[in-house]
């Protein structure tokens, strides 16, 4: 069975006290039938605070980023095990800004990936092309290559612990979501990856969400198209209305 996940990347903002009085409203307003996973991505500041006040039933939180060695000199690093002292179960690896702005590499993200397993985090990994990569029609090529290595140390007795999240790079921030039919194709593209490096069972039953400008008002056509198992979602998962909605409309649309 997938599991469908609206997810909420916070990125570079909400100071402790913000963030600790956006997971209890949210909390609030979580009080119907939720039959999808919730998860919240604030900055490493605010992990040990919303720990100690979420209801895990409710909603699941991790990291944006973390370093694949387990502890030592690398400074301004975090690690798997400290997100999970703080009760992170989740961590975002290879996001499409740690890839462009801080220059991570594909066989970083691997690392990565292969770290966070190892300590017992979920990782949810991101992939996705450039615009010129689009134009230049290379986007699946870019898809299979961040795929493979990104997944390059993980086995079959792993690999359900992961979720893709297909991030279209000119669509992350920008107002532009892909549309359905490329969101769609992408992730048709992603699932018979899995299939070919694991097996059938393995891509059927994974998640793979969709990021890039996901809004209430364009989340329920992106959610009907097979293959979309719900969202990653930035600049609307700041304010607990607009993350509230999409988590509503996803909801209302699962049996
Ligand atoms: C993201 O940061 O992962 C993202 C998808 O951002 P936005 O929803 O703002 O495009």
């Amino acid at each position: 069975m997938r599991q469908v996940i609206v997810a909420g990347n916070w990125k570079m903002n909400k100071t402790v006290s913000e963030s600790v009085e956006f997971v209890k409203e949210l909390q609030e307003g979580l009080g119907f039938d939720l039959k999808l996973q919730v998860l919240v991505f604030p900055p490493f500041t605010s992990l040990y605070s919303i720990g100690r006040i979420v209801d895990k039933s409710r909603i699941g939180f991790g990291a944006q980023n973390m370093y694949f060695e387990k502890a030592g000199a690398f400074t301004g690093e975090i690690s798997a095990d400290m997100i999970k002292s703080c009760g992170g179960e989740y961590v975002i690896v290879g996001h499409s800004e740690r890839r462009h702005i801080f220059g991570e590499s594909d066989e970083v993200i691997g690392r990565k990936v292969k770290s966070a397993l190892e300590s017992g985090l979920k990782p949810v990994v991101c992939i996705g092309e450039k615009l010129d990569e689009r134009e230049a029609g290379k986007t699946e090529q870019v898809i299979e290559r961040q795929f493979y290595k990104a997944f390059e140390y993980v086995q079959e007795d792993m690999i359900e612990d992961c979720v893709i999240a297909y991030e279209p790079v000119w669509a992350i921030g920008t107002g532009v979501n892909a549309t359905p039919e490329q969101a769609c194709e992408a992730h048709d593209f992603v699932r018979g990856l899995l299939e070919k490096k694991y097996n059938g069972g393995v891509a059927e039953n994974f998640t793979i969400l969709y990021g890039g400008s996901v809004k209430p008002g364009n989340c329920k056509e992106l959610f009907e198209k097979n293959g979309v198992d719900g969202f990653l979602v930035g600049g609307a998962s700041l304010k607990v209305v607009s993350f509230l909605e999409i988590i509503k409309i996803v909801n209302n649309m699962l049996v």
